[in-house]
């Protein structure tokens, strides 16, 4: 399958009382046609950020915003942010963000709001868009006759799969899901991840599926990206990754994850997520890396490639010691 999304060196800095937030370091990654890329970390290692970046939503004390995106073979970093905002926000890359779910305007009908992108950006009429607006939610398992509700007539489950109906309906070739399922319960959650599946198989959808939980993205994930401040320290295949991460952060996330069929203790990472600010030289992880040695205090590791995109960012590897 093609390359549908190509990122290289992406930076995004911000500037706060404190100093620079370098939140995004340097990242990049390539998502293939019809593919899900999890991206994976504790909160505030960037991910949201990285979201951002790449559609282009930046706070407004931006300090350094820097990289390339390609899109289906064009950069889109060159484009003026109207250009932007017509041809690809939205169109060619939407976002489900964290909570949308409850962003829904209270005032406009359901079915409408699914509606506007299409008026807004492909320009169709009113009853066209609202045709279609029906078609997404039946894609996304809602009765039609919800197309005239009012968004506190619908249950939280249900609004997210109109969020997702409506990041939806204008085609676009990747959609960003940033934590698509918190704040549902567990039965809505499970809901959810079968339908992003299902849909993902039926449009042959790209997804950058973003989440703490990594469990959750066994469900969809065929690549993992692990990101520790700032950075993607690991990416793998889903399958690899699932059963042998490689970069001692990734095994600590791991084994923090339960699971049912075994009794193995479950394991806290020890210290905390580092500052985005002033984060520790050399390897970002070392001050919570049980394996740290005297070269992780002073260079950062560079990536070591394992097979195909698959590669980790550690001096173990570089150096050959696993
Ligand atoms: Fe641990 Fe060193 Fe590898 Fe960083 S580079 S993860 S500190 S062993």
């Amino acid at each position: 399958a093609g390359t549908v999304l190509s990122v290289k060196d992406l930076k995004l800095y911000f500037k706060t009382r404190k100093g620079t937030v370098k939140a995004v370091d340097g990242v990049g990654f390539e998502l293939r046609k019809g593919e899900t890329l999890a991206i994976v970390g504790e909160s505030g290692c960037g991910k949201t950020s990285l979201a951002r970046a790449i559609i282009r939503l930046l706070p407004r004390n931006v300090e350094k915003f820097e990289g390339t995106v390609m899109l289906n073979g064009t950069d889109v970093m060159r484009l003026s942010e109207e250009e932007f905002r017509k041809r690809v926000r939205w169109q060619k890359i939407s976002y489900v963000f964290q909570g949308s779910q409850n962003a829904l305007n209270p005032v406009l009908k359901v079915g409408f709001q699914i509606a506007e992108p299409l008026i807004v950006h492909k320009g169709l009429s009113r009853e066209e868009a609202l045709a279609e607006a029906k078609k997404y939610l039946r894609l996304v398992g809602i009765h039609e006759s919800f197309l005239d509700r009012y968004p506190f007539e619908l249950s939280g489950g249900m609004r997210q799969r109109a969020v997702i109906a409506m990041a939806l309906i204008t085609h676009p070739d990747v959609v960003i899901l940033d934590e698509p399922t918190s704040a549902l319960d567990v039965i809505t959650q499970a809901n959810i991840m079968n339908l992003l599946k299902r849909i993902k198989q039926e449009m042959n959808i790209s997804y950058i599926f973003i989440t703490h939980d990594v469990p959750l993205t066994s469900e969809l994930a065929d690549r993992v990206a692990v990101m520790y401040a700032g950075q993607i320290v690991e990416l793998a295949d889903a399958d690899d990754f699932y059963t042998s991460p490689k970069h001692p952060y990734s095994e600590k996330l791991m084994a923090s994850v339960p699971t049912l069929r075994t009794d193995k203790k479950l394991e806290f990472i020890p210290g905390a997520p580092p500052s985005l600010i002033n984060p520790p030289p050399g390897c970002r992880f070392h001050p919570r890396c049980p394996f740290a040695y005297e070269r992780c205090l002073r260079e950062e590791p560079p990536q070591y490639n394992i097979k195909g995109a698959s590669f980790v960012k550690c001096w173990l590897y570089v150096e050959g010691k696993r």
